[in-house]
């Protein structure tokens, strides 16, 4: 098996999440949706399509980010922690675009 790893981080992250979750809604919505018999065309792509959400294991979208001194949860626009008053770096451009 090859050793193949794709990296995504911040908003192209987010927007694969999205895209991902737009497939499969668009794939549950197609004709012949049904899974009676295992070995259509269908139920063929369902399986891969499964297959691949489960290889890009993108877990759930985040709603904060972590403060780095005590990971107390902070709103994603947030300068400081709200807990500890650490100032949290500055978000990407692309960041700041997608919230
Ligand atoms: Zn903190």
């Amino acid at each position: 098996m090859n050793n193949f790893m794709l990296s995504f981080a911040g908003a192209d992250l987010s927007r694969l999440r999205t895209l991902v979750t737009a497939v499969g809604k668009e794939i549950a919505l197609a004709p012949g949706a049904t899974a009676a018999n295992s070995s259509t065309p269908r139920s063929a792509l369902d399986t891969s399509w499964s297959s691949l959400v489960e290889m890009l294991d993108l877990g759930k979208e985040p709603v904060a980010r972590e403060c780095p001194t005590c990971k107390h949860p902070c709103a994603i626009g947030a300068s400081r922690c709200g807990h500890c008053w650490t100032s949290l770096p500055p978000l990407k451009a692309r960041e700041t675009a997608a919230v």
